[in-house]
């Protein structure tokens, strides 16, 4: 097993994430089968508990674990399914060596950072890097390990120990550290000293960088190079410039043009690994499938606007599955894509903290917009805002998508004005709702007193009913009679009001395994109002768009036939 170890200096939140999954692909494209870990030195157990308004989205995995938004970079990027222990918090190695201190493990010796804890991080890398995450079942060739925030922090030192003492154990053949640094660009000059002292930093702890990918945001003069190379101690083909470019997914190319897997094959002694015919042969196609996929990126020319009506819009992060979602399906249809955020609380005229202006401004994003989404969340701050939006989408034929919570709000926005139940809402903002005519309920088999974990989560199937051949969302799914997402939520559609919502054209056209549970929805008689109680962002890779999202990109951009006709729609599904 080759690890690659990805570091950070200086700042947090300069991409290192991008950068670590575009390395990973580029070994994938030489025939490699990767695997990523991402280490967060942070307390908690997990992604779960915490505010996406703080810490940007919570990902979920297939197996249930609630993770940080990295590990859907990685899935993306690398087409690959990681598990919960891909992710290593703080928290989870602390608890798991508590455990076994209470268990007597450890034969009366005193329990210590160094060497209980940073060896417990060893092994926790070395089982997990082994797990096979594609669908070849193997074990993965090399392993991609992103430490979260910069170097130097208090938090990050046990796991700078532990790479320390790491790169000796497994041998400086099988390791190879990047550091990424910021070159900030000051009244017109490239300035190196922050990156001096990053790498200054890295040295004292006893890691020294093989690479230093230096982001800027103009490209770098040789000159700075140099002087990094000069400073820092490397050679300047170790000095890697990522300037900013048309986007995340032109970084692959921009590393590659500049050799960067030259240097790391040499230094990994990857050419003494024999692969396979076929192993290349993937690779290559890898390769050529992503130069045409940024090239089309940089061909389209008309724009497709979605209006993002949400609640945690002033951190962009918090919705970061969806926008690339939106993203991958966007290139698939060619299109430029625009997103008019819309903080939905702007949306309800009386709303006291709302200024009339920014009332407007919303309404004009929204009717503006080519199609309107609805995506996940929890709390009753801004429901009406949404219910508004929904509404205005399903009255005037505008494409509507509406993720976990957004199938929830145009099922009470239904119930409201074509049931006529006035005051329906969910049982999450009204716990004193009338069970009858609440549009969403509690699950019955959720825990309601827990918040860690404890949600519906996770990979589930759903099933088409018999009667939805006439649905754009499974011909969109290439007609399959069952689909695997992932889901995150604690509510479902209230199955007393199935009937009635159905008798009035809202189908609930996808549902769990036992029937009962609504999954799917979708309006007959319209361009395109589709529901998924799961959340199709987690799974929607760079190369095959998440299909609820493409319908709404594609009948946003008046496309839909043409995408429906396409031969590509084949549905794997996951397990
Ligand atoms: N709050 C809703 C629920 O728990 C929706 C959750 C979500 O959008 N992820 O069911």
């Amino acid at each position: 097993m080759k690890y690659v170890v990805v570091s950070g200096g200086v700042i947090s939140g300069i991409g290192k994430g991008v950068l670590a999954s575009s390395t990973g692909l580029l070994f994938k494209t030489l025939g490699f089968r990767v695997t990523s870990i991402k280490i967060d030195p942070y307390m908690n157990i997990d992604a779960g508990t915490m505010s996406p308004l703080e810490h940007g989205e919570c990902f979920v995995l297939n197996d249930g674990g609630e993770v940080d938004l990295d590990l859907g970079n990685y899935e993306r990027y690398l087409n690959i399914t990681l598990t919960r222990d891909h992710n290593i918090t703080t928290g989870k190695i602390y608890s798991s060596v508590i455990e076994r201190e209470r268990n007597g493990d450890y034969l009366g010796k005193t329990v210590q950072v160094v060497p209980h804890i940073t060896t417990a991080i060893q092994d926790w890398i070395e089982r997990v890097s082994k797990i096979p995450v594609d669908d070849s079942g193997l074990e993965p060739e090399i392993c991609i390990i992103e430490l979260g925030g910069t170097v130097g922090d208090i938090e990050s030192a046990p796991f700078v120990e532990a790479l320390r003492q790491f790169q000796f154990k497994v041998g400086s053949d099988n390791f190879a550290l990047i550091h990424v640094s910021l070159v900030p660009v000051i009244h017109g000059e490239q300035k190196t000293k922050p990156t001096q002292a990053a790498i200054k930093d890295l040295r004292s702890l006893g890691l020294s960088p093989d690479m230093i990918a230096c982001r800027c945001q103009e490209k770098l003069e040789a000159a700075t190079i140099e002087k990094i190379g000069m400073f820092c101690h490397v050679g300047p083909n170790q000095v890697i410039a990522v300037h900013d470019v048309n986007s995340t997914y032109h970084v692959p190319l921009l590393l590659k043009e500049q050799k960067m897997m030259k240097y790391l094959s040499k230094k990994l002694d990857l050419e003494d690994i024999k692969l396979s015919e076929d192993a290349l042969i993937k690779g290559e196609n890898l390769l050529g499938k992503w130069q045409k996929l940024t090239s089309n990126h940089d061909q389209s020319f008309e724009t497709v606007t979605i209006a993002l009506v949400g609640k945690y819009t002033h951190l962009k992060d918090s919705y970061l599955s969806v926008i690339k979602a939106l993203e991958h399906s966007s290139m698939r249809c060619h299109r430029k894509l625009k997103i008019e955020w819309v903080e939905s609380t702007d949306l309800e005229e009386t709303t006291k903290n709302t200024a009339l202006s920014d009332y407007h401004k919303a309404w004009h994003y929204v009717c503006q917009a080519d199609g309107i989404l609805v995506p996940g969340g929890f709390g009753s701050r801004g429901i009406e805002g949404m219910v508004a939006a929904a509404k205005y989408a399903r009255e005037n034929n505008i494409p509507y998508l509406g993720v976990c919570l957004g199938l929830q709000i145009a099922v009470i926005e239904f119930v409201r004005n074509i049931l006529g139940h006035e005051n329906s809402t969910s049982m999450e903002f009204d716990p004193e709702t009338n069970e009858d005519t609440a549009s969403v309920v509690y699950m019955p088999d959720v825990d309601q007193v827990k918040l860690g974990g404890t949600m519906r989560l996770g990979i589930h199937s759903t099933k088409f009913t018999q009667d939805s051949e006439w649905s754009t969302l499974r011909k969109l799914y290439g007609g399959a009679d069952s689909v695997y997402e992932r889901h995150r939520h604690r509510y479902e559609v209230n199955p007393k009001l199935i009937n009635d919502i159905e008798s009035k054209g809202l189908k609930f056209i996808g549902r769990d395994e036992t029937e009962k549970r609504m999954e799917l929805l979708e309006l007959k008689d319209h361009k395109f109002f589709v529901g998924t109680q799961y959340h199709p962002e987690y799974l929607s890779k760079v190369l095959d768009p998440s299909r609820p999202f493409l319908g709404l990109v594609a009948a946003s951009a008046g496309i839909l036939d043409k995408i429906l006709e396409s031969e590509d729609l084949n549905y794997k599904g996951e397990f």
